[in-house]
Order: C-alpha cells, then sequence, then structure tokens
C-alpha cells in the first residue's frame, strides 16, 4: 500500500462534520503520517488551517483527485497516539453513539504545558523531637492539611509540590511559610517524574490469608494458561479485596506486563494511595481530576515510554496507553461515577471489557454490592468468581435497627427524627462518640408518597413510581402515562400525601435547635463548591472537630471514621421510587454503606434505617447486610419487567426549544421504530417526557428501546441516527443522544 491519501476526523467538535475527510499526502509528509497522528489541514471555503486527527491511511481515493487537499502539515506537538486509541474511539462511537471528535477526546489526552510552579519537589527538613514537637503542634491547631503533609513526608522521601496542594489539600501559602520556617524544602525538578517517592523502596507486602491466597492462585494460574477473562471479586469492605488486588498486580508484572486500578474518584485518598505506593514504589502513577491536562498527560507519556507500570485513578485513567497491558481492575465496580455524563455515554467496564480484549489482558471486578449485571454474568459463568467471606480483624458489622416512619406519624411524631433515632444521638452526644446522618436525596424529582401508609404511586405498564408535575398532573417517564395528582391517599384515605422534600440545610437547622450544644459538619453540593471542600469537610471531622456529620451519598465513601458509632439514614425511601429500573439497585448499595460506616473502630456501632417501607426488600436485606437474598429479588423482577442485564435497553433523548415541534418529530420517529420492529425483535415504549422536562428552556422527549441482544440496539441506534440526520438539516435546533443501558436517569 502506498501512502496516497489519509482520512482525517476534523477537530470541530460539531456533528456536522462527523465523518473523515480526505486528504492527499503530499511527498514531504510521505512516511511520516499515521493513525492517531494530530495534523493541520485546510478546510471550508477559505481554506483555514485546523488540526484533525489521521484516522487512517490509504491508497483508495474516495473522490477525484482534483477535489482532494493536501495535508498541510503535522501540528505542533501532534502526538502519535497509537492506532488502537484511534480504534477505540471508532468503537465507542459505535456502541454508544456520539460523535467521532467527542470520542477521541475522551480517549486521547490533551497536551498542555505544565505549570513551572508545580514543578518542584518537597523534602523534610527537619527529623526527631522537633517533627514530634510540630506534628503535635499541628494537631492541636487543627491545622489538619499541615499534619497530613508533615505525616506523609515522614513516611516518603519526597513529594511533588503539586501532590500536596492537590491530593493533601496544602496551600501555597502554607507551604512557603513551612519553607521560611525551615520544616521543609523545595527544589526545582526538570523532567516530569513521580508525585511521590516512597522510602526505601517497596514494602508493605503483607502474608495473605488461605482465603485470599486461593483467589490469588486461581487467577495466577490462569493468568499463566493464557487465560483471559473478566473476574468478579466480591467480598465486604475490609475483606481484603485490595491485598488480593495488590497479589495479582504483582504477578502480572513479573510477566512483564502492565496494569490499571480504577478506583471511583470519591474513594482515592491519599491513604489508599499510599497503600499502592508502599507495595510498589516508583512504578506507581496515580492521576485524578485535580491535576491538570497538562499533568494528567505528563503521567500519560510516562506510561507510554515504559517508565511506569501501574496507573491508578477514576474511570479516565482507562486510556493510559501502555503497550503492555495485562490485567485491568476495577474497584467499586458498582458505582454509578463508572458511567460517563458526558458524551460518550460510556461505561467504564464495558470499555474496560474491550480493552482488555484488544489487549489481552484479564479484568478484575470488585466490589462489597456488586453490580446486579456483574453479578448476574458471573451467574451465568460469563465471568469467573471469586469470593472473599470474612472480614479482616474480625470487626463485627453494626446492629441495625428499622424505624417504620409511618408508625411514628400515628404516635404523633411529624418530625424527620424518630423518637429511636432521637434517643441514640442523644447517648452518643454525652458519650463524645461521633454521628452520621445520611439524607437520601438521590431520588428526590417529585415522587409522591403517602405518609400515613407508605403507598406509592406507580405506573400501570413500567411498575415505576410516578412522578408529580406542576400541582395536578402525575407522569411516568419511561411510557408517557398519565394520571391527576391524588388530594387523598387511595389506600387509606390519609390527606398527608405529597411530594417528600427535605433537604440537609433542613436537617442541619432541625440538629441545632435539638442539640444546641452539637457541633455539625454538613456536606453537600452546597458546602463543597470549591475543589478541596469535600476533603476538607472530611478531614475535620475525621479529627473529630464535629460529633455529627450530615449528607448525601457523599459521605458514605472514603475515609473511616474509628469514632462513628451511630449512622442514622433519615428517610431510606426517597431513592427508592427514583422513578428509573435501578432505584432498588441503589438503595440496597447505598444503604448497605451507610450502614457500614458504624462501628469501624473498636467500639461495636449501630446504625438506624427510618423508612416508609420497612417490608421493601432493598431495605429489609440492607439491614441484614445480605446481598444474595437481594440479588435474588432483583434479578426476578429484572426478569419479569425485561430491564437490563436480561434484556439490554437504550434511551434516546431529543431535545429541541419547540415543545410542540419536538413533540411532532418524536411521535414520528416512534412510530417508524415501531414498524421496522416487527422485523427486529426491537421493543419500543414511549415517546415520554424526560423526568428532567426541560433544562435551559430545551425540552426533553424520550424513547426506549430494548433487546436481549446489544447488536441490536446498537442498529436501533444506526436506524435512527439515519433518520434524524434528515430532521436535523430540516430543524437547526434538535438533539439527539443515545444512552445504553442507562444507570444514571434523565
Ligand atoms: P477491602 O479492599 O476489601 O476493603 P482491604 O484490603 O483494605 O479490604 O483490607 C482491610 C484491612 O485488613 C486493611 O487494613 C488490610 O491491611 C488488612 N488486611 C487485609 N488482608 C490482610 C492479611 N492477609 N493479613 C493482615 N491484614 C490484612
Ligand atoms: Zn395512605
Ligand atoms: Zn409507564
Amino acid at each position: 500500500m502506498e501512502d496516497k491519501y489519509a482520512n482525517i476526523c476534523v477537530d470541530i467538535s460539531h456533528e456536522k462534520v462527523d465523518r473523515p475527510f480526505q486528504y492527499k499526502v503530499p511527498k514531504a509528509l510521505k512516511g511520516k503520517l499515521a493513525p492517531g497522528m494530530q495534523v493541520l489541514i485546510p478546510f471550508g471555503r477559505g481554506n483555514k488551517l485546523i488540526k484533525g486527527y489521521v484516522l487512517s491511511i490509504t491508497d483508495v481515493s474516495e473522490y477525484p483527485d482534483e477535489l482532494c487537499k493536501e495535508v498541510a502539515d503535522v501540528a505542533e506537538g501532534g502526538i502519535s497516539a497509537e492506532g488502537r486509541f484511534v480504534a477505540l474511539a471508532a468503537w465507542m462511537r459505535a456502541n454508544y453513539g456520539s460523535t467521532l471528535i467527542a470520542a477521541l477526546k475522551t480517549v486521547l489526552p490533551v497536551k498542555e504545558q505544565v505549570k513551572q510552579a508545580l514543578k518542584r519537589d518537597i523534602y523534610l527538613n527537619i527529623s526527631g523531637q522537633d517533627l514530634k514537637d510540630r506534628l503535635e503542634e499541628a494537631k492541636k491547631k487543627h491545622h489538619v492539611a499541615k499534619e497530613r503533609l508533615l505525616e506523609a513526608l515522614s513516611t516518603v522521601e519526597t513529594l511533588s509540590y503539586s501532590f500536596a496542594l492537590m491530593q493533601l489539600g496544602v496551600s501555597g501559602k502554607t507551604l512557603q511559610a513551612m519553607e521560611k520556617n525551615g520544616i521543609i524544602r523545595m527544589e526545582e525538578r526538570t523532567a516530569s517524574r513521580n508525585p511521590i517517592k516512597a522510602a526505601g523502596g517497596p514494602e508493605g507486602r503483607i502474608a495473605l490469608s488461605l482465603e485470599q491466597q486461593e483467589i490469588v492462585d486461581s487467577f495466577l494460574s490462569d493468568y499463566k494458561n493464557k487465560i483471559r477473562k473478566t473476574y468478579l471479586l466480591y467480598g465486604v469492605t475490609g475483606s481484603g479485596k485490595t491485598e488480593v488486588y495488590m497479589e495479582m498486580i504483582a504477578g502480572v508484572l513479573s510477566e512483564g506486563k502492565e496494569a490499571i486500578v480504577l478506583i471511583p474518584e470519591i474513594a482515592l485518598t491519599y491513604q489508599t494511595v499510599l497503600r499502592f505506593y508502599k507495595r510498589f514504589g516508583d512504578r506507581i502513577s496515580v492521576i485524578h481530576s485535580r491535576l491538570s491536562k497538562g499533568e494528567r498527560f505528563d503521567q500519560f507519556e510516562r506510561a507510554k515510554r515504559g517508565e511506569i507500570q501501574i496507573m491508578i485513578g477514576p474511570r479516565s485513567a482507562l486510556f493510559t496507553p501502555f503497550s503492555n497491558l495485562g490485567l485491568i481492575i476495577i474497584d467499586e465496580e458498582h458505582e454509578g461515577s463508572y458511567k460517563s455524563d458526558g458524551m460518550p455515554k460510556y461505561h467504564a467496564r464495558e470499555t474496560a471489557e474491550y480493552i482488555a480484549g484488544e489487549n489481552g489482558a484479564s479484568l478484575v471486578l470488585g466490589s462489597a454490592t456488586p453490580s446486579v449485571t456483574a453479578y448476574y454474568k458471573a451467574q451465568k459463568k460469563e465471568y469467573g468468581f471469586f469470593r472473599l467471606k470474612s472480614r479482616f480483624g474480625g470487626k463485627n458489622l453494626p446492629s441495625v435497627y428499622t424505624v417504620d416512619l409511618r408508625e411514628e406519624l400515628k404516635k404523633g411524631n411529624r418530625s424527620m427524627f424518630s423518637n429511636l433515632l432521637y434517643e441514640k444521638m442523644e447517648e452518643r452526644l454525652k458519650k463524645k462518640e461521633q454521628i452520621m446522618l445520611f439524607l437520601n436525596r438521590r431520588g428526590y424529582a417529585g415522587f409522591i408518597t403517602c405518609r400515613s401508609c407508605g403507598y406509592v404511586v406507580k405506573c400501570p405498564h413500567c411498575d415505576i413510581s410516578l412522578t408529580e408535575h406542576g400541582k395536578n398532573k402525575l407522569v411516568c417517564h419511561y411510557c408517557g402515562y398519565e394520571a391527576p395528582s391524588y388530594k387523598k391517599c387511595p389506600e387509606c384515605g390519609s390527606p398527608y400525601i405529597a411530594g417528600f422534600k427535605v433537604g440537609t440545610e433542613q436537617v442541619e437547622e432541625r440538629i441545632r435547635a435539638m442539640f444546641p450544644e452539637a457541633r455539625v459538619l454538613r456536606m453537600d453540593k452546597d458546602t463543597t463548591r470549591k475543589k478541596d471542600d469535600y476533603e476538607k469537610i472530611l478531614s475535620a471531622f475525621a479529627g473529630r472537630e464535629a460529633d455529627i456529620l450530615i449528607g448525601t451519598q457523599m459521605i458514605v465513601k472514603g475515609h473511616d471514621f474509628p469514632y462513628v458509632t451511630l449512622v442514622g439514614v433519615l428517610a431510606a425511601d426517597l431513592s427508592l421510587s427514583a422513578g428509573d429500573y435501578r432505584a432498588a439497585e441503589r438503595t440496597f448499595q447505598l444503604l448497605t454503606q451507610a450502614v457500614g460506616r458504624a462501628g469501624r473502630g473498636n467500639t461495636p456501632g449501630e446504625a438506624v434505617i427510618q423508612t416508609y417501607r420497612p417490608e421493601h426488600y432493598a431495605v429489609v436485606y440492607a439491614a441484614n447486610q445480605d446481598y444474595e437474598s437481594f440479588y435474588k429479588e432483583e434479578i426476578a423482577y429484572r426478569k419479569v419487567c425485561g430491564y437490563p442485564p436480561v434484556l439490554h435497553m437504550l434511551a434516546v433523548l431529543f431535545t429541541s426549544a419547540d415543545e410542540q415541534r419536538l413533540w411532532e418529530i418524536i411521535k414520528e420517529a416512534a412510530g417508524m421504530l415501531r414498524e421496522a420492529a416487527g422485523a427486529k425483535g426491537w421493543r419500543v415504549i414511549g415517546p415520554a417526557d424526560a423526568a428532567v422536562g426541560k433544562i435551559n428552556d430545551a425540552y426533553r422527549k424520550m424513547i426506549y428501546i430494548r433487546h436481549e441482544d446489544y447488536k441490536e440496539l446498537v442498529a436501533a441506534k444506526d436506524f435512527m441516527e439515519n433518520l434524524m440526520e434528515e430532521k436535523k438539516k430540516e430543524y437547526g435546533d434538535l438533539s439527539v443522544y443515545f444512552d445504553f443501558d442507562p444507570m444514571n436517569g434523565y
């Protein structure tokens, strides 16, 4: 083949140019272009030079030669990301439905200059008693960040300025003051290297338990026999999964391969990272969202050059350009954050399966509450299955009390705190033990429940809660079914039937009124606007600067709090009625995790779950910490209703500012889908309003399509794309988005 032509994807994030353009390769560039390379090309009538990515090189021309323009040059700093990332982007485009350029931007790191100030190393200048005194002083004065810096520096040789700033939350001012006082010393560095350098080299290897060793042996024996597949590792928090991951990684590394470890951003704490550093030292790098694009790019470059063998990070660490990838680990695989909110809406688990397949790597999924999808595949033997039964250190699970809020109302208690929870809080405050209060707000989108009997209004066609629209209308977001609002509960006649509206702020106010002496911290969207607010609140709570921490889902993960002996879940139901098929699964996971926060230290813990539906299986099994029973009920429900993982589901979101026209278009689209559906076996539901019916003046409507074969849904997506291409030309203001096996609702 001669490299006569290059197919190029234009770097303009617009669907109108979402196809490759062919350019001639000029003599000067022959032999110099490769897939993934960034180039400059003349584009449009004015032949303005813009950037593009080379997708492929070919000798087959698609246009008459005289119409074909020439590639102008290789773009400055034009990285030649290997062709496989371009292939990955193409796979994502095909399987998730997005523009090619959006997919490329997701998988290719962007080169940007790293600020010089950040390229500095920090060393400790003091030791012995001096260090001890400084640590003591920082503790006393609640200089949490400073304390963490000193602690970190006493375990490692050096760490980078940016790591101190972003991972430890120390301010630049503090660092300068510490340098001035002679506590630390900073050195400029030119080459990019690790954010931490462990002192002494790898250590921290623990002798595995029999149970752990068997899992590692079984995995490595497969590995050495060239068996590559996906495994699910199921074990409660604290059962030693992380130790198992580390041994698996060590085994794979000894074969000359590399590993990627995905950990949800929220759980990617300094403590976790340090454990890996102690075990693997300089062979590791970490990325997270607080790094700039340039810093992330630097770390990816180091992976490409073979300077590191392990990359730890959130979802995007999946795109680390290792050349010899042998293992991908996804910890807490059930986490919603593994599904991207932006375009393309890829799921890290599926994408990891694809990447592992292409690279001849294995994939290990770990969780204390596996996703129904992963557990289902393990049951069907599509995945290998490992189980860790016991917990380390012999710590007991907390005692759990479930309080029926309907009974509280009958007793005349209309506050958000049951008598039991109130009493237990009082008791803890007296004993100076800590309390976490968890408000499950995720589901709140105006669904209706009866506070006397717990009745929830559901769609007769979908078994999904109806949602309040305005004052007088209830709507199903799957099929569009509508019913008038209720003034009285149809079950028991109670007038207390309404949308549930409680926020963390109201909870805080209420507590201040009940326990004026208590020190309260609140963590929600409002109190965590700035980058390191989240860390600050958690470390203040860990430092016992508050008695009570109130929060949403954010507080159930991450840090360990040994002094927390009581966890209260204020309204467990809220996420049960979220109006999507994953409501019970999400609720079970959240409750199990929330309950698990109590009693991590030496004092036994207790948890109080307040609910209007104490009989709901997600609540009952979470209180018993019984995953298997939960799974059995849940999968039975998914089978009956035909929801994922039994069937795959494609959500198609249409948006436009013109509601009337949007409605006409989507009705027509649904009609044509239904016409074609018979032959394809598509099951079409809708159209209906999205849960959030309007954002920024754009109306949002949905169609759902289900099929057991994912490929058939990809075909449905292609069908819909072709159909809409014309429509979009007709009406500039129309967008169509695809979401496969949706997880986070609309
Ligand atoms: P998980 O990842 O499942 O939450 P970890 O791997 O973090 O569990 O283990 C929980 C705790 O038990 C950690 O402090 C860890 O060091 C300890 N641990 C795990 N395995 C062993 C072992 N084989 N021997 C001693 N301690 C262990
Ligand atoms: Zn009722
Ligand atoms: Zn319905």
